[in-house]
């Protein structure tokens, strides 16, 4: 049951991501997909939710501010069976235990932060290596917050949200705006920020999370179905796990079976499957995707014709007359190609990052 994040997708972009690897040219570059960016208030969730999403344990999380430097999380596809994460910072090292990468972020962080609370804005850049993975970038950012506390400077709020638009800018950056659900939305500062970094609201999506410690009496429900502030692409509520399940190093499987468990028993939450639960955030977040990279198709396929000409005139240069097997240079490549490999990809079903864990 606990298919958190499934695969269906991942087939696809990397058969695409292959095709691309084997073209040539000046312009290399691979099949770039969008930057997911994870943003809110302090301890709103932000890494809670990320670390949901990739499906293993291995981000500080904590009531207190964890993450004081930008994480950017590469998640890289390779063939062998192995995982491992590496780090910008010690080149070469792998890293196979989850809980010694968090040890390694939280170490880089008191290196360039200090260990008294302090935020810097230098990266923190680490690779994830998996064969279950689409090529795919998150970042993990520092929550805002308004007292300066420990070593932070009296203009920390805006020291913070400078640094969260730098990421959110980019008009092709998937902004995850996170609210607590047990504080009104209408003081989120995700949801504010996102909208100066996305006017029209069509790369944000809403994440609630705290459905689990609402006030008694109360429920999201308004929240979700966009009643208090609308937003183009919608809410997913969430429950992660609590500072007493991270104490006691509950499972990311184990949260997922007791989120599950939530939203089908409670009666608030009938009828919204559709945005509730880390799998659903996971398909939101894959049809995004699937749309970015149809958008892409025809710059792909004009490259591939093009080289696919190349490899033709090449061939009759030297009068060879070896036929090739792969590609038959006198065939250029149809939409109807492209939409073929994309059904028997699996389609746009299921959802992305790691699998069972
Ligand atoms: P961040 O500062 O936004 O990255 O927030 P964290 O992910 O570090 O979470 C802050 C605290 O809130 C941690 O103690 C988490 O265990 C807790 N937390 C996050 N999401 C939830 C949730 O959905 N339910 C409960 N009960 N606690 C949560
Ligand atoms: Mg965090």
């Amino acid at each position: 049951a606990a298919q958190t994040v499934g695969q269906a997708v991942i087939p696809l972009v990397n058969s695409l991501q292959d095709i691309i690897a084997r073209l040539d040219g000046e312009d290399a570059a691979g099949l770039e997909l969008p930057q997911v960016a994870a943003i809110g208030g302090q301890s709103s969730g932000k890494s809670s939710v990320l670390e949901a999403l990739v499906g293993r344990d291995f981000l500080p999380r904590g009531p207190d501010i964890c993450t004081r430097r930008p994480l950017v999380l590469q998640l890289v596809r390779h063939s062998a069976a192995e995982e491992w994460g590496e780090f910008l910072h010690a080149p070469g090292r792998r890293f196979h235990d989850f809980e010694q990468i968090k040890r390694e972020i939280q170490l880089e962080t008191d290196k360039e932060a200090g260990d008294n609370k302090g935020v810097s804005e230098k990266q923190i850049h680490l690779k994830i290596f998996s064969p279950n993975v689409l090529d795919i970038t998150l970042v993990d950012l520092p929550g805002i917050t308004r007292v300066p506390v420990g070593d932070q400077p009296s203009d920390i709020e805006s020291r913070i949200r400078t640094m969260i638009m730098q990421y959110i800018k980019h008009p092709s950056c998937i902004i995850l705006a996170v609210s607590p659900a047990n504080a009104d939305l209408a003081n989120s500062d995700a949801l504010q920020l996102a909208r100066l970094a996305d006017p029209d609201g069509s790369r944000t999506i809403g994440v609630i999370t705290k459905l689990d410690i609402m006030d008694r009496g109360t429920d999201a429900r308004n929240f979700l179905l966009g009643n208090v502030i609308p937003l183009k692409l919608g809410y997913v509520g969430v429950v992660n796990r609590s500072q007493e399940d991270i104490n006691f190093n509950r499972s990311v499987k184990d949260a997922l079976a007791f989120e599950e468990k939530f939203f089908s028993t409670l009666p608030a939450y009938q009828g919204l499957s559709h945005c509730c639960g880390v799998p659903q955030l996971a398909k939101k977040l894959n049809m995004i995707l699937l749309k970015h990279i149809t958008k892409m198709l025809p710059g792909l396929k004009a490259r591939i014709n093009t080289q696919l000409v190349a490899v033709a005139k090449e061939h009759a240069a030297y009068g060879d007359t070896v036929e090739s097997t792969e590609i038959d240079p006198c065939k250029s490549i149809t939409d109807e190609d492209i939409c073929t490999a994309i059904q028997n990809s699996g389609g746009p079903k299921g959802a992305m990052f790691l699998p069972e864990v």
